[in-house]
């Protein structure tokens, strides 16, 4: 044996990055929402693959704890579900002249109309011979998709008239909500007066309605009023709040993303030293640097400057510029609180690099990521690419 190998470490083959999925606070996010709507019906919102999370393991984890329904915005996303085998009820509310009715009507996929679509949904049905089912869409005030109040009326007969020649189903309608996360604001009194108008008109046309539905996840959590047949929602079952006041802990949710990597150098320098592109962080003491293996490739915003990464029980603010692939960490001016090692020089290299996670030992929450990128916990975890490996803690057997 010669001396180099004599002096080389031992191996770690942990993961050098790794997105954690917690399935069971899913499921526990699913049961303890769906709790509150009851009677209604519960639609686990999966698309953008499961906010980041990971579409197929969430969708199953959600059916298991009592998901009625699955959500995609893209009828490619729920084409996905359905070559897994997930063949319950399944919505998507999002197309384009492109989109592929034909298949999503032999798959059995619900289809949101706002309009245009019709007479395309119309057209694959008649070639399948096999009626579309679809959830008409009204524009209640957010001024996105869904038909407007003043072509309600027409949109409302032309569907009832190809529902008689039995070309498809109005099983449905639906709208979506601009400021439930504010639950103070005036708005969502007034979507919701105008969404009993529009369900109104379509029961009088003769749609034989089983699912009207207009609340995400805010409007679950904060207007029970708005639950009607069903809730559709995301944000809550990966435990995230959508609230700027109220925790996820305060609402019972438990986050399922831990983003972690592992120190890659841990390196002392001297006063003066500057830190990553632009040199925007001087340390202004000699100190321990350490490098952290994440970076805007990864998703983690580029802008988060001053986000916390927690290692070996202390929270780090991240210094200078976030780059492609890393960022980089001030331990402190050498022997200071909180860093009891630094005397040692790389004692924290590999030690776990965790950015955000469910909070718990006081450790960094996505929120901080988001409020250091001036952006909401919605797009941070959505965001995190897939350069970043996800990894699942499954639920236990049999559930
Ligand atoms: C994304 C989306 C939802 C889920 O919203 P959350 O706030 O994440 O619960 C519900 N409905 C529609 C139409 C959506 O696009």
């Amino acid at each position: 044996m010669n001396s180099t190998q004599d002096r080389q470490p031992a191996r770690d083959f942990a993961p050098e990055r790794q997105a954690i999925i917690d399935l069971p606070a899913i499921f526990h996010n699913v049961r303890c929402l769906r709790s509150m709507v009851a009677p209604a019906k519960f639609m686990a919102v999966v698309k953008a693959d499961a906010y980041g999370h990971g579409m197929l393991p969430v969708a199953r984890t959600a059916l298991a704890a009592g998901a009625d329904w699955l959500g995609t915005a893209h009828v490619s996303e729920a084409l996905q579900l359905r070559g897994a085998g997930l063949d319950g009820p399944v919505l998507a509310w999002l197309h384009t002249p492109s989109t592929d009715f034909g298949a999503a009507i032999a798959q059995g996929i619900d289809l949101g109309c706002s309009g245009w679509e019709l007479e395309h949904i119309v057209a694959a049905a008649r070639e399948l011979e096999r009626p579309a089912r679809i959830h008409l869409k009204i524009d209640t005030g957010l001024g996105r998709n869904g038909s407007s109040m003043a072509d309600w009326d027409d949109l409302v007969s032309r569907a009832i008239a190809f529902q008689d020649d039995g070309l498809l189903r109005v099983v449905g309608v639906f709208s979506h909500l601009a400021v439930a996360d504010e639950p103070h604001r005036p708005e969502t009194d007034q979507q919701l007066e105008c969404f009993r108008q529009a369900v109104a008109i379509a029961e009088d046309a003769g749609a034989d309605l089983q699912l009207r539905h207009i609340a995400n996840t805010p409007a679950t959590l904060s207007r029970p009023d708005s639950h009607f047949d069903m809730v559709r929602v995301g944000l809550g079952i990966y435990g995230l709040s959508p609230f700027d006041d109220q925790t996820s802990a305060a609402l019972g949710l438990r986050p399922a993303m831990t983003l972690q990597t592992r120190v890659a150098l841990c390196k002392d320098v001297p006063a003066g030293q500057g830190v990553s592109y632009g040199l925007h962080y001087v340390a202004d003491a000699p100190t321990t640097l350490g490098l952290i293996p994440l970076g805007y490739a990864d998703g983690v915003p580029r802008v988060a400057t001053g986000g916390p990464v927690r290692v070996n029980g202390t929270t780090y603010p991240v210094v200078g510029r976030i780059a492609m692939d890393q960022m980089v960490i001030d331990f402190g001016p050498r022997g200071r609180d909180g860093f009891a090692d630094a005397e040692v020089p790389g004692s924290a290299l590999g030690a776990a690099a965790v950015l955000f996670g469910n909070g718990d030992d006081g450790g960094p929450l996505v929120e901080q990521w988001a409020e250091a990128a001036g952006t909401i916990n919605y797009e941070v975890v959505t965001r995190i690419s897939q350069r970043v490996p996800r990894t699942y803690i499954d639920l236990p057997e049999g559930a």
